[in-house]
C-alpha cells in the first residue's frame, strides 16, 4: 500500500505504543505532542519530531490524532500552527481520540471543504490493547477513506469495524463507555463482597473470569485493584470526559441512564481527592472502600456468625 508517510499527534499512554507499531510496520512517522519528553523514546525507534501540529502534517498521506478531548482535536487541526492549513486534498485524518459525535461531524464538514477526509476512529481495549495491537477500532466516515486506511488500522488493532457515517464511531464508543463504567461498579462490589466473605480477590478473578460474570474489567482491572496498583491505564478524568459525552448524547436523545450517572458519581468521589483524576479507573474501588467506612483499607466483614 502507498500510505506509508504518517503524521501522528499525541504520544501519551495510547498514542506512543501505536506509533511504535507503525514504525515496526515500515511506516515513516513524524510525531508531535504537547510534551516532547513523552515522544523521546519514539525518536530513538526512528520517528521524526515536529515542533508543531503543522510540522507533523507536512508531506504525509495519513494523519493520526490521539489527543484528549474535542477542543484538543480542534486545536491541533485548526489552532495556531494547526495541521489543517497544510493538509493537501486527498489526505485522510484518522482521529483515534474519544471526542463528541457532534463535534466530530463539525470537524469532518470543515475538512471536507478542503477535500480532506476525517474519520472518527475511537478505540477500545485499554493501554494493554494499545501495547499489544489488539484494540477494537470503531470507525465513522466515508467508506472509501476507510478502505484506504484499513491496512494501517490493522497494524494497530485486532477488530476494525466501519460503523457508519461521520460520528458513528464516536456514538458507538459512547455506548462502550457506558458498558465499561457500569461493569466496573460490578467488579468493585463483587471484590468487596468476596473479601468480606474471606475470599481473596485472586480466587474470585481466577474462578469467575471464564464464567457468565467475567469481563474485560474483571480480568484487567481486578488484579490491579487487588494489588493496590492505581496507576493509569485509563485516567479517571478521561473516563469522566467520556461519561460527559455519554450523558450529553443521552440527554439530547431522551435516553435515561441512571446506572451511568451513578458511575459518574463514584468517579467524582475519586476525583475529589488530590491527584484522583490522574489515577486509573480501577481507583473506583477506593471510593467504594470509603463508602464502606474503611478508608484505604480493604473492608472487613461484620461477622455473619452474629
Ligand atoms: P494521555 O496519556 O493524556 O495522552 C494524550 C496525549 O495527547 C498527551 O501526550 C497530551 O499531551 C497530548 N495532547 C493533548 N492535547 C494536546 C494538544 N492540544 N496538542 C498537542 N498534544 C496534545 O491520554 P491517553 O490515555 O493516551 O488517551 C488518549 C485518548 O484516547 C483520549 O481521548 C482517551 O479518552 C482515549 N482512550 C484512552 C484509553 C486508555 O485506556 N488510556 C482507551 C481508549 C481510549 P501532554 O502529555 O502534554 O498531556
Amino acid at each position: 500500500m502507498s500510505e506509508r508517510r504518517i503524521g501522528f499527534i499525541g504520544t501519551g499512554i495510547m498514542g506512543a505504543p501505536l506509533v511504535g507499531h507503525l514504525l515496526r510496520g515500515g511506516c515513516r512517522v513524524t510525531v508531535h505532542s504537547r510534551t516532547r519528553a513523552k515522544a523521546e523514546p519514539l525518536l530513538v525507534q526512528g520517528a521524526t519530531w515536529a515542533d508543531t501540529p503543522a510540522g507533523a502534517a507536512a508531506e504525509i498521506d495519513v494523519l493520526f490524532v490521539m489527543v484528549t478531548d474535542t477542543p484538543d482535536v480542534e486545536q491541533v487541526l485548526f489552532g495556531e500552527n494547526g495541521a489543517a492549513a497544510v493538509l493537501p486534498r486527498g489526505t485522510v485524518v484518522v482521529d483515534l481520540s474519544t471526542i463528541s459525535p457532534s463535534g466530530t461531524r463539525s470537524i469532518a464538514a470543515r475538512l471536507a471543504e478542503q477535500g480532506v477526509d476525517f474519520l472518527d476512529a475511537p478505540v477500545t481495549g485499554g493501554d494493554v490493547g494499545a501495547r499489544n495491537a489488539t484494540l477494537t477500532i470503531l470507525v465513522g466516515g466515508r467508506a472509501e477513506a476507510f478502505d484506504r486506511v484499513r491496512p494501517l488500522l490493522e497494524q494497530l488493532g485486532r477488530r476494525i469495524v466501519h460503523v457508519g457515517p461521520s460520528g458513528a464511531g464516536q456514538a458507538l464508543k459512547a455506548c462502550n463507555q457506558v458498558l465499561c463504567a457500569v461493569n466496573l461498579m460490578g467488579v468493585c462490589e463483587a471484590l468487596l463482597l468476596a473479601r468480606s466473605a474471606g475470599i481473596a480477590p485472586e480466587v474470585l478473578i481466577d474462578a469467575l473470569s471464564a464464567g457468565a460474570g467475567g469481563s474485560w474489567a474483571l480480568a484487567n482491572y481486578g488484579p490491579r485493584m487487588a494489588a493496590g496498583d492505581m496507576a493509569p491505564g485509563f485516567m479517571v478524568k478521561l473516563q469522566q470526559k467520556d461519561l460527559r459525552i455519554v450523558q450529553e448524547a443521552g440527554q439530547a436523545a431522551g435516553v435515561v441512564m441512571p446506572a451511568t450517572a451513578l458511575a459518574q458519581q463514584m468517579f467524582r468521589s475519586v476525583e475529589a481527592r488530590p491527584g484522583g483524576g490522574e489515577l486509573g479507573t480501577q481507583a473506583m474501588i477506593t471510593a467504594y472502600r470509603h463508602l464502606c467506612g474503611n478508608g484505604d483499607e480493604q473492608p472487613t466483614r461484620p461477622s455473619h456468625r452474629t
